[in-house]
């Protein structure tokens, strides 16, 4: 592979990651933390829109252990999180999250109040909203579009792979196609997008997940996050791991995997996060999930190792066939 000599502003101090923080400090010229907000939408894969059951990986309790309880409503959480993060760490601007299950499955009307509801605070410096890519309408980018025009805004799409075979045996309810229109579409209205993805699904070889790398970064995302495929309580791919029909990756085989992936990254994407965290209580496999930044420090040891960096090989005139 051809090397990429571009030095991008994050590689400064030596970092080999272009990483969430850096890229706050550089937008907004201070920390910028996100608060995560529950507004309690369905998904489209779970209540029967496009399917049910919805894709094998997924608990999302594990991922938001507050759904089980009552939930608080939009600005309690708001407020709770300024309090919470302030205390912890040194930020006073914030992004609201709005991270568990399909944040554009609701009516339009539903969801402008929502999202302004969460502007609501001057702190509240932007929005994130995660969604998959069967459900962003045009009413609903063309709200996104009039939000980004009043604030710093990123709508996350979830691809997770772009292999139709791995797409199908998760269960995904939608293909690469579906995702490709998604982007175009939003980015014809000038979102900044981002892109969830997973790697070690079984049967994905190194070339696979090099080729979605690929088609990440030639869609020039703002940002990405990243995580292994992990097995959580309760979810058909649990079942799949005790029988032993799906494997799991180690620390080491996924590190290579993501170190893989962001050598043909662009450098100007944001990596938002590069490896899944489950708390105890849910986790199933592999153990190293469970161990804080275990995944970060592993991909950060292999790009040292190989003398490399996120978009080393980044090919800027890679054209998909
Ligand atoms: S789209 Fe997201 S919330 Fe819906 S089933 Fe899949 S992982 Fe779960």
């Amino acid at each position: 592979m051809r090397e990429n000599v571009s030095f991008p502003f994050w590689r400064v101090d030596g970092a080999r990651i272009y990483s969430q923080s850096a890229y706050f400090r550089h937008e907004f010229g201070a920390p910028v933390r996100k608060i995560s907000v529950d507004a309690h939408f369905s998904c489209p894969n779970i209540d029967g829109t496009v399917g049910r059951g919805g894709c094998i990986f997924c608990d999302a309790r594990s991922f938001s252990p507050g759904r089980q309880f009552g939930l608080e409503d939009i600005d309690a959480q708001i407020d709770d999180g300024i309090v919470k993060l302030q205390r912890r760490f040194d930020a006073n601007k914030f992004i609201a999250y709005f991270q568990p299950s399909t944040n554009t499955h609701a009516p339009v009307e539903t969801l402008e109040r929502v999202f302004r509801t969460a502007l609501r605070r001057p702190e509240i410096v932007g929005l994130a909203i995660g969604t998959r890519p069967d459900a962003v309408g045009e009413p609903v980018l063309a709200l996104l579009e009039e939000l980004s025009r009043e604030t710093w805004l990123v709508l996350e799409l979830g691809l997770q792979s772009s292999k139709d075979a791995s797409l199908r045996a998760m269960n995904r309810g939608h293909n690469y196609a579906c995702f490709v229109d998604a982007v175009e579409r939003a980015k014809r209205r000038g979102l900044r997008l981002g892109a969830h993805l997973i790697l070690g699904f079984p049967g994905e070889t190194r070339e696979d997940m090099i080729l979605t790398a690929r088609r990440v970064a030639a869609a020039r995302f703002h940002s990405v996050k990243l995580h292994n495929l992990y097995v959580v309580r309760n979810t058909p791919l649990a079942s799949l791991w005790r029988d032993g029909s799906v494997k799991i990756q180690s620390l080491d085989e996924y590190a290579q995997c993501a170190a893989d992936f962001l050598e043909v990254l662009s450098p100007e994407t944001v990596v938002e996060r590069l490896a899944g965290e489950a708390s105890a209580e849910f986790l199933l496999a592999p153990e190293w999930t469970g161990v804080k930044h275990a995944g970060r420090n592993a991909i950060e040891r292999e790009l040292k190792r190989r003398g490399s960096w996120q978009g080393k090989f980044f090919d800027p005139d890679w054209i998909d066939q």
